[in-house]
């Protein structure tokens, strides 16, 4: 910045120089100037006063020299005067006077009587003094002509010496003014005529344009002053004008002849105009100069700026590219390698010294072909840009996969001139990529492919098959009960089950074929290459996994019992794509569920009805308790000892609307899939209850409601609360109602479960464990709980007279349960061969069609009313036989 300003400074300091310079020259030209004219106007005035002078001289003579002779000729001398004033016509008048100053004689006195002059200033001082000389008065107002005049005066002596008289003479200021008015001063110029005591006598210009202004006044510059006072005759100095206060150059010169002060004065603009239109040239210049200099560094400090800009552009883009974390390659035309950045030398062991002039190529391993390096050759040349993985090799000949990105740079003409290369070691990514991949196509609990895995392999085996024109098999596979096992021993036990079938299965069959887990325990079997026999195929491969996922399964400590239901579906009869396929294999699996477990069946179309059932069902459940479409039968329960009817069984049944009538084992695995039998079970437990209330109102007193319960209806901390509440609603002691849950309900969360039923307890509600006998329980966990009895499963009454086996069981739990303080309900009683064998084992009460099937509540009120006018009649032939 310093260095582009110095020029200019100094070329300012230059011109600035010379104009000093220039100014001061012109100042002494012009104070040269005020002296040449102030002397000019010297010689000229004193030449003027001189020639007055000499007039008077002349006359004053001739006097003294008639005296001399002896008397005065008036006529002689007037013509005389005479003959002086024509010769000099600014002499207005010549008066002598006499001693006394009176007029003797003269011209230009506008009166021929004497005057007298005794009391004017030149009289009395020439009187004074013989040695005054030539004396000129201040001026004063003409009273003969009214112009302003100057007095010039001198004496004359008698012949013995003495005074005799004056000779005087006026001159019109007017006659100086000529004189001053000759001298060039150019417009803004001035002079001065003063008397010694500085009084203005003329001046020029005129002052405020009258002649007689300013007249008489001292208005000097205190410079001026100064300089006079100081006895100084000349001198020259530059002041603000005392008359017009304008800055003049001065120069003023005291008369020798007489006591006259002249002042010429230059103005400042005249002698400077010179040096003003210099200074205008001289700027001009240095402007124009200035404003191409500036223009210039201006442009110059641009592309400086503009360079420096560029500069630090490509200190970033080297940096950029030292510090990439990819490696970067550049390469000529020809793929000859000519710069790597240190990243390249990271990811390849390459250093730049290894590489640069080698062909790009080199760096990749074997299996990059050269059709590879033509498909990449090909777009760099139609789109200059080619992405893509390729198999690099390092220095140390490790292969791995690099993420390559390639764009070409181009010349003017648009010939290539460089390749640049990215690239990226991408063996982390794609490590995590296969991980990713593995467990979104696996279950983690068995390693097993799962659903989405399943998909795609099952498509693949798919195509496959359609080209050869062969088969496949598909088994859908669910473990039984294995709900009550997971909820019985808890996850981990379930999940150890579930690991070892994954296992079993993977052992049971060939590697082409599919094993996979849909979630759950649910599994699937793909038999692939079955040719045309994959119905065959598919029964073998079903008996196989009965036989072994049928056997005994131990985890952690426990032996455990499941056993497989299986569905088969056949490709293409059963299903031509993947979703149809599977889709059937499960409505196989699901009838072969009904037709009791542990066995396998082939899709037929009537299954898919089933399924189709399911549907229906869950969306009709949804509205069915608000449509009044649920209702209640009532299946009494007879005390064997005293035969009477102490209780009731209630039974939900589902009116559709359009299906019909629906029984519980339809509708209740379906509401408990969808968690719509909470709000079922609420229905249930108020409507029992209600009707109970009513009938004991009736007068069948002590009759007690049995109501069953799903494992939902126990989550949460609410049950006994909505009990109460229920029985409080209708009026009922606790003792009116008996709750049934399976085994498994009771064992899926034991000790909240068991605090649960406590507190039922203390409300005095009976509660029964339904379906004993059909569970994993063992009496002495149950025993834990507060029970109040058993219900031994219809299974076990139902072949109670021919398999000993089952007589066994009913025998060995009347007892364990009498034991233990417990009441036995035989349910599904038939017979009365089976009513008499129960009662001669002990059992407390029965419940099945041979006392009444499950009634409406009109039914069941006609029956109560009926079996308690009966007992009357019993109790009244019991009277009366006794
Ligand atoms: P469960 O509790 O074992 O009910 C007894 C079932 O056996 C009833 O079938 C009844 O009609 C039937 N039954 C009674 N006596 C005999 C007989 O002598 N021979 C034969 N063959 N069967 C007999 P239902 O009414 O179809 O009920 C089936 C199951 O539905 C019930 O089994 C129970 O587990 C469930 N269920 C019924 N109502 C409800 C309810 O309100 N809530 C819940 N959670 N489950 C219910
Ligand atoms: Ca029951
Ligand atoms: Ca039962």
């Amino acid at each position: 910045m310093l260095a582009f300003a110095a020029p200019a400074l100094i070329l300012f300091g230059m011109a600035g120089y010379s104009l000093l310079k220039s100014r001061a020259q012109s100042e002494q030209r012009a104070t040269l100037m005020t002296q040449n004219l102030a002397d000019a106007l010297e010689h000229s005035l004193t030449a003027s006063v001189e020639k007055i002078d000499m007039a008077l001289v002349s006359i004053a003579d001739h006097i003294e020299d008639q005296m001399a002779k002896g008397g005065t000729d008036a006529g002689e001398l007037m013509g005389h005067i005479k003959s002086q004033t024509a010769r000099r016509p600014e002499l207005t008048g010549i008066q002598i006077t006499d001693a006394q100053g009176i007029s003797l004689l003269g011209s230009g006195l506008s009166t021929q009587a004497p005057v007298s002059f005794a009391d004017r200033e030149w009289f009395t001082a020439q009187r004074a003094r013989a040695d005054v000389g030539l004396h000129m008065s201040p001026p004063v107002v003409s009273k003969s002509n009214g112009m302003s005049i100057i007095s010039f005066s001198r004496r004359y002596r008698t012949p013995d010496g003495r005074f005799a008289g004056c000779v005087t003479t006026a001159v019109p200021l007017g006659y100086f003014d000529r004189q001053l008015q000759s001298l060039p001063t150019g417009a803004h110029g001035i002079v001065t005529l003063r008397d010694s005591d500085l009084r203005m006598l003329s001046s020029i210009p005129a002052q405020q344009g009258q002649a007689s202004a300013g007249l008489g006044t001292r208005n000097v510059s205190p410079v001026m002053k100064a300089l006079v006072n100081s006895g100084q005759l000349r001198g020259s100095y530059r002041a603000q004008s005392g008359v017009d206060g304008q800055e003049r150059f001065f120069s003023f010169r005291r008369l020798a002849v007489a006591p006259l002060m002249i002042n010429v004065g230059l103005g400042a603009e005249d002698y400077l105009a010179d040096w003003h239109s210099e200074v205008n040239t001289v700027t001009a210049f240095c402007l124009v100069t200035l404003l191409l200099y500036g223009a210039g560094g201006a442009l110059v400090w641009r592309v400086l700026a503009q360079n420096r800009h560029a500069q630090r552009r490509i200190e970033l883009l080297a940096k950029v590219f030292e510090h990439s974390g990819e490696a970067i390659m550049v390469s000529d035309s020809r793929h000859r390698v000519i710069e790597v950045n240190p990243a390249f030398t990271r990811q390849t062991g390459y250093k730049a010294t290894d590489i640069i002039g080698k062909l790009t190529s080199s760096l990749n391993s074997a299996p990059t072909q050269a059709s590879d390096h033509l498909v990449i050759q090909h777009s760099l040349s139609t789109t200059g840009l080619w992405r893509g993985e390729l198999c690099g090799r390092t220095k140390d000949g490790r292969d791995y996969p690099r993420w390559v990105s390639i764009s070409v740079v181009r010349d003017a003409l648009g010939a290539i001139t460089n390749h640049i290369s990215n690239s990226r070691d991408v063996t982390e990514a794609k490590r995590a990529e296969d991980r990713i991949r593995h467990l979104a196509h696996h279950d983690t609990l068995t390693q097993l492919p799962n659903r989405v895995l399943l998909h795609g392999r099952l498509e693949q085996a798919m195509a496959g098959a359609r080209r050869e024109a062969g088969q496949l098999a598909m088994l859908f596979i669910d473990m039984d009960r294995f709900k009550d096992i997971n909820d019985t021993l808890g996850h981990p036990v379930g999940d150890g089950l579930l690991v070892e079938v994954g296992q079993r299965l993977s052992a049971l069959v060939r590697d082409s074929d599919i094993v996979a887990r849909l979630g759950g325990d649910e599994f699937v079997l793909v038999l692939t290459g079955t040719g045309q026999d994959a119905a065959r195929a598919g029964a073998a491969v079903a008996a196989k996994v009965l036989a072994d996922l049928g056997r005994p399964y131990t985890v952690h400590g426990h032996e455990l019992h499941s056993t497989p239901s299986i569905g088969i579906a056949l490709f293409p009869a059963d299903g031509e794509d993947a979703d149809t396929l599977m889709k059937n294999a499960d409505s196989a699996m699901y009838h072969a569920k009904s037709a009791g477990r542990n066995n396998a069946q082939f899709f037929t179309a009537a299954m898919n009805q089933a399924t189709q059932e399911r549907l229906v069902l869950q969306a009709g459940l949804r509205g069915a308790i608000e449509g009044g479409e649920l209702f209640l039968h009532y299946q009494p329960q007879l005390d064997l000892d005293s035969q009477t009817i102490v209780g009731l069984e209630a039974l939900v049944r589902w009116r559709h609307p359009e299906l019909g009538l629906i029984p519980p084992l339809k509708f209740i695995p379906v509401a408990e899939d969808t968690g719509q039998i909470e709000a079922i079970g609420a229905w249930v437990l108020d409507e029992a209850l209600r009707q109970v209330a009513l009938w004991r109102a009736a007068g069948h007193l002590g009759l007690r409601m049995a109501v069953n319960l799903s494992a939902q209806q126990l989550r949460g901390d609410a049950f006994p609360e909505q009990v109460a509440r229920a029985l409080h609603r209708h009026g009922l002691p606790g003792s009116a109602l008996e709750l049934e849950i399976t085994e498994s309900v009771a064992m899926r969360d034991p000790a909240r479960t068991a605090d649960m039923l406590r507190q039922l307890r203390q409300f005095g509600v009976a509660l029964a464990i339904d379906d004993f006998g059909t569970g994993y329980s063992s009496l002495a966990y149950l025993k834990q709980l507060p029970l109040s009895c058993l219900k031994l499963d219809r299974s076990f009454v139902m072949d109670i007279e021919t398999d000993a086996n089952d007589a066994a069981i009913c025998t060995a739990t009347i007892q364990m349960a009498h034991s233990l303080g417990l009441g036995v309900v035989a349910e599904g009683v038939e017979t009365a061969t089976q009513l008499e064998f129960l009662r001669r084992l002990g059992c407390d009460t029965v419940q099945g069609y041979y006392i009444a099937k499950p009634l409406s509540a009109n039914d069941c009120a006609a029956f109560l009313a009926q079996r308690k006018a009966s007992e009357a009649s019993a109790a009244r032939a019991g009277a009366l036989a006794a």
